[in-house]
């Protein structure tokens, strides 16, 4: 708690009690800056809510009349704050007067680099589709049938499953290696390197 209240403090000076983006006084507060998540002022904007709460609603409409003050915090001498100004304009790039001053703007490597970490690539990263193939390479989906390139030893019953065994309707559980499918109606995880698509 006393380390927030030093960090408020440290940036209220640094922005002269206004929002570093905007210059507003209303609710400042200070806003960590992706992918960043430590204390330190460095890493930290002092911003209003109306800022905030803009940056923060990724795919909500941005009131361009509130950010053509990013043509001068884009100069800023703060690398924070050059790097919150570089993400808005790169999100308003679709107006004319953004992109003029992105292109004019001059951020050093290792800002450029920084402000280039958009929350958005996170997500993308997280969100990876797993893609269960057959040992061909074919992509499998639900309900596609399948027949077995080799015999198999079932475990825990009596029979093999014959090379050439159809297995119909079978069912994706979220794992590259593992497929489920009937044979003899019995349920069962069967490797996709021992599966190949009809
Ligand atoms: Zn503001």
């Amino acid at each position: 708690m006393s380390e927030n209240k030093d960090l408020e403090v440290i940036l209220r000076e640094r922005g002269d009690s206004q929002c570093e983006l905007c210059g507003s006084t209303s609710n400042l507060a200070a806003f960590p800056i992706f992918p960043h998540d430590d204390e330190t002022p460095e890493h930290h904007a002092l911003l209003c809510d109306v800022c905030r709460a803009q940056i923060q609603g990724e795919n909500s409409e941005l009131d361009s009349n509130h950010w053509y003050g990013l043509q001068e915090t884009i100069w800023s001498e703060t690398p924070a704050i050059q790097v919150l100004s570089w993400r808005m304009l790169d999100r308003l790039r679709g107006e004319t007067w953004a992109r003029d001053i992105l292109d004019q703007a001059y951020l050093a490597d290792d800002i450029l680099e920084w402000a280039k970490q958009a929350p958005e690539d996170e997500v993308e990263e997280t969100e990876e589709v797993v893609v269960t193939r057959d040992t061909n390479g074919t992509e499998l989906n639900d309900g596609d049938s399948v027949t077995l390139v080799t015999s198999l030893d079932v475990r825990g019953t009596s029979f093999v499953a014959k090379q050439g065994t159809k297995v119909k309707n079978i069912r994706l559980i979220g794992d590259p290696d593992n497929i489920e499918g009937k044979i003899n109606n019995v349920t069962l995880v069967l490797k996709t390197k021992y599966l190949k698509k009809v």
